[in-house]
């Protein structure tokens, strides 16, 4: 049985709580691993180190930080399918999956990389005779990331290298499902040379958090995971005086014109509905067809998923992996079953496929005719379970994303682009795509929802990651005429 400890001021520490959670590998349903629970005063420890770290990291050079930035950027290339492996071991996404997430996270290691450009200032010359104003951007001090289980590199990665290139110290919380893979990336940054305490892991629940969101040395804090936990992670942190950001669920509509091209609608909703069996906050969970496309989409759909394989994330041929743990897969049967008894047609019904052993499998799903009254409409399952909602007119659909209270991403698929153009303008969402089902932004935009998919003001990562991570200071500076000087500097005297 593995064991997942802290890592604290760059070595392994121990939990002496004696508290401790299971870790499964989902696709066999065997508990492989035991994950520490931090106490508090644990806690007070990572801060503590990373407290201490912070006067020395902040002093260090953006050419210093930079170049280490690339050091790590190197290693975790180079580790990568040790990276996916362990993703794959402990979440069960596919491994192709896993090392999608990697290449994601390695670009907001790349952008980081380019600090220097990135925290970059103003400087206006003589705005009053003889005063110049210039401005500076500079770190908080221990910066803190509360993470979830679905992306278990890469949020992590949406985080940690902006912050410390930006000159912060970082108290990493990951999930507590997945702990192995934010581990071994936090390891290779002490493998990279960045000094101890300025990157820390700490493994734990809510007793961790609770004590990051209200502790004095903390400056700022980003969380990733389900609406009621960010909700909350941004009043308390907020109440105590904390910068936070803290991104949250989602229910993503995929709107389709009755123009767009259908294998290309039809493919994405199945690539964006079921990959990582559709434990994304970007996948999409609602199909809204507009007017006579409905039949053929949901027929096309249909007929794409019967070539879905389910299986272990670690086998070459398996599209789909399990879900993260038993509980989840009972309460994602548990809204198709809802979706059913209220009414909506199971067009593919996941419950119905038989898996061999004890992993954590539910089959891909599809539900047609889907109200925005029923359950599986109104919650994030946050499983492989597709809904189709069926509308007369594009403004039905429009209203229908409006009114939805969550509005991270969104996309629209048409072979129009007045209608397209239209649709970016109307709609209600952080990130829209233009027959693109999962618009996630390159690493040198910002990754950000709107409504409840986000709380707080700040995206993740690129230009508005390095706004969140630090502070403006403004300068302005008056210097006398040299030509006053005292000493003679060989300037014409007006004295
Ligand atoms: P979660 O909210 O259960 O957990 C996230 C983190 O919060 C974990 O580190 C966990 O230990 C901690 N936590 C959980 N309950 C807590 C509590 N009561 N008090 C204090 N801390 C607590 O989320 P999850 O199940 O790990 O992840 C899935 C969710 O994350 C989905 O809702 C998904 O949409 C969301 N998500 C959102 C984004 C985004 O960018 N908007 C990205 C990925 C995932």
């Amino acid at each position: 049985m593995e064991r997942f400890h802290h890592l604290i001021n760059g070595v392994t520490a121990e939990s002496t709580s004696g508290r401790f959670g299971p870790v499964y590998n989902p696709a066999t349903g065997e508990q492989t691993g035991e994950v520490d629970m931090a106490t508090v005063e644990e806690t007070d420890a990572a801060v503590a180190a990373a407290a201490a770290a912070f006067p020395a990291w902040r002093a260090t050079s953006l050419a210093v930080r930079s170049r280490l930035m690339y050091r790590f950027r190197e290693l975790v290339d180079a580790n990568r399918a040790e990276i996916a492996r362990l993703i794959s071991s402990q979440h069960g996404k596919t491994l192709p999956d896993a090392d999608g997430e990697v290449a994601r996270g390695l670009e907001n290691i790349e952008f980081a990389a380019g600090v220097a450009t990135a925290t970059a200032g103003r400087f206006t010359e003589q705005a009053s005779t003889g005063v110049d104003v210039y401005d500076i951007r500079q770190p908080l001090g221990v910066a803190v990331g509360i993470t979830p289980f679905n992306f278990p590199a890469m949020v992590p990665l949406w985080m940690f290298p902006m912050a410390i290139a930006a000159g912060n110290t970082f108290v990493l919380k990951a999930s507590e499902k997945d702990p192995a893979a934010s581990l071994y990336i936090a390891e290779l940054m002490q493998e990279a040379g960045f000094p101890p305490g300025v990157m820390n892991v700490l493994q734990g629940d809510r007793v961790a958090v609770e004590r990051l969101l209200t502790h004095p040395d903390v400056k700022a804090v980003s969380f990733v995971g389900s609406t009621p936990v960010a909700r909350y992670i941004h009043e308390t942190a907020n109440a105590h005086g904390k910068r936070v950001q803290a991104l949250a669920g989602a229910k993503n509509h995929m709107l389709v014109l009755p123009d767009a091209d259908l294998g290309l609608a039809a493919d994405a909703a199945v690539n964006a509905g079921f990959g990582s069996a559709g434990e994304r906050c970007m996948a999409i969970a609602v199909v809204v067809a507009v007017g006579h496309v409905a039949d053929p989409l949901v027929g096309a759909i249909k007929e794409r998923m019967s070539g879905l394989k389910v299986g272990p994330g670690d086998q070459p041929d398996t599209d789909m992996g399990p879900l993260v743990t038993a509980e989840h897969r009972e309460r994602v049967a548990g809204y198709v079953a809802a979706g059913a008894e209220a009414g909506a047609d199971v067009v593919v019904d996941g419950r119905e496929i038989e898996f061999e052993g004890d992993g954590f499998y539910f089959g891909p799903t599809l539900i047609d005719r889907v109200t925005p009254s029923m359950t599986v409409y109104t919650d994030e399952i946050f499983g492989p379970v597709l809904s189709v909602v069926r509308v007369d007119t594009y403004e039905e659909a429009v209203k229908l994303i409006e009114d939805n209270k969550w509005g991270n991403g969104t996309a629209i698929f048409t072979r129009d682009g007045g209608a397209a153009r239209q649709f970016v303008f109307d709609v209600d969402a952080g990130m829209v795509g233009v027959n693109v089902p999962i618009p996630v932004p390159v690493g040198y935009y910002s990754f950000g929802g709107w409504g409840e998919s986000l709380f707080g003001d700040t995206h993740m990562y690129g230009p508005e990651g390095f706004k969140f991570w630090t502070r403006n200071k403004v300068v302005t500076s008056r210097w006398p005429d040299p030509a006053t000087s005292t000493v003679d500097l060989g300037f014409p005297r007006n004295d």
